[in-house]
């Protein structure tokens, strides 16, 4: 193994070309010290080890591969400006994942209401398949002779005595000691390093996924993904592949009917909606699935950024899949935090400022939008779950709970 001493200038930790052999992972390290350990290989993990990378900096990312389950996602069009950025060749995007070529809404009226990508400036979205985009991804990350650590768990962040970050990563049963001059927490939603570093997580709302994957059918050709609203939260449907459709109802916690778990109860409830059960009608669950639950409240890490460790995407703030723009900004916030790192790393003492302003600039808008939206569905407005989201408050904030606390 091969080691440098940690600069205390701008200068990069030294390179490493050797390619990762076969082997024990930690028998292929090419260091233990890196400018940047990227924990989380999900768009915003992968985004900013490429921005470092790109910028010569000596990266780790390692991924747990312990994410939610990613299914039926849908990337906005806009996206294809941030991969272009981040250097990613999006012809693979179209060659490996589906179009998604418009969007069918029953929002506010029971009619449906279809807007076309046709009239979009960047083109058509993509229903994606999650775990390959991440792979392109990483893939790219690879290119940019980063270091990848696939099934790796970075835990115990403490600060080094000569400066920067101390890291376990866990891999292949193995535990390898890591330092590194900075720390990028894209874990996800439950900022697993972010929290450890001393930051807080607010959530404002309980919302919840409980999806279910159905057999194709003849409509699965459309390529649309369709939003409906319903009294006590809404459903969104999309053709996932070519091998199946997912189903996805919103609500919050408490106020999920008991047994939602339960796939007759979900059937039931799925088949009281207008246009939701007009495309799932003649598909059954893929065998052997149940409906399974995931969170999806709105959340924000309190502060963003410290001495050494910065979070990006849903680690940082964290959408209501609503809002289509999980991945957006996940990717856009990974891109920043590189940027940020890298003007540190040069000299520049207020990037982790900018860098937190943006971010707050884009979780604001974002809250101003989410409560319009919310504004735009009067059928239930005296309902708990739209009166909650149509105050000028919001849900407001909650206690920070474990993501866990989902209806059984
Ligand atoms: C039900 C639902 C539907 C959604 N639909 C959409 C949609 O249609 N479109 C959209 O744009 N967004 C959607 N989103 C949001 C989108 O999934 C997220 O915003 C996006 O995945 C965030 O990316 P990320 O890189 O921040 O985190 P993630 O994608 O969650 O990746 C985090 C990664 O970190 C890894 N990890 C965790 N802990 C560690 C650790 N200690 N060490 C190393 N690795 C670790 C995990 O294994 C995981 O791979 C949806 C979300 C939900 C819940």
């Amino acid at each position: 193994m091969t080691t440098a001493a940690a600069p205390t200038d701008g200068r990069t930790f030294r390179r490493y070309d050797a390619g990762l052999g076969d082997g024990p992972y930690a028998d292929r390290c090419r260091t233990d010290q890196y400018d940047a350990v990227v924990a989380g290989g999900g768009p915003a993990g992968a985004a900013a080890a490429l921005t470092l990378a790109r910028a010569g900096r000596t990266v780790l990312l390692a991924d747990a591969g312990s994410g939610p389950p990613k299914t039926g996602e849908s990337l906005v069009p806009a996206a294809r400006l941030l991969l272009h950025d981040l250097g990613v060749d999006i012809r693979s995007l179209d060659a490996d994942h589906r179009p998604c070529r418009a969007t069918l809404s029953a929002w506010g009226s029971p009619h449906l209401h279809r807007t076309d990508f046709i009239t979009d400036p960047y083109g058509h979205g993509w229903h994606l398949d999650r775990p390959a985009f991440d792979r392109l991804l990483r893939a790219a990350v690879r290119a940019h002779r980063a270091e990848v650590a696939e099934r790796a768990t970075v835990t115990h962040p403490a600060p080094h005595h000569g400066g920067g970050w101390q890291v376990t990563v866990c891999a292949d049963g193995t535990a390898r000691p890591v330092r590194c001059r900075w720390l990028v927490d894209a874990t996800g939603r439950r900022a697993a390093l972010a929290t450890r570093c001393g930051a807080r997580r607010h959530r404002y709302d309980r919302l919840v996924a409980v999806h279910l994957r159905l057999t194709a059918g003849p409509a699965d050709t459309e390529g649309a993904s369709l939003v409906e609203s319903a009294p006590d939260g809404w459903w969104y449907t999309a053709p996932h592949n070519p091998a199946h459709r997912l189903v996805t109802y919103f609500t919050d916690t408490d106020l999920a009917p008991p047994g939602l778990g339960h796939t007759r109860t979900y059937l039931d409830r799925l088949a009281a909606t207008r246009h939701t059960a007009r495309l799932a009608i003649g598909r059954s669950p893929l065998a052997g699935t149940a409906p399974r639950r995931s969170a999806a409240h709105t959340a924000r890490l309190e502060p963003l950024a410290g001495e050494g460790w910065i979070a990006a995407g849903d680690a940082a703030i964290a959408f209501d899949p609503l809002s289509s723009q999980g991945i957006l900004t996940a990717l856009y916030s990974g891109l920043c935090a590189g940027q940020a790192i890298d003007a540190r790393l040069r000299g520049e003492a207020d990037a982790l400022d900018g860098y937190a302003e943006r971010l707050g600039e884009t979780f604001d808008a974002y809250r101003y939008g989410h409560r319009q939206i919310h504004i735009g569905e009067e059928r239930w407005r005296s309902r708990p779950f739209w009166q909650r989201r149509r105050s000028p408050e919001g849900p407001g904030l909650l206690a920070h709970r474990g993501a866990n606390d989902l209806p059984r």
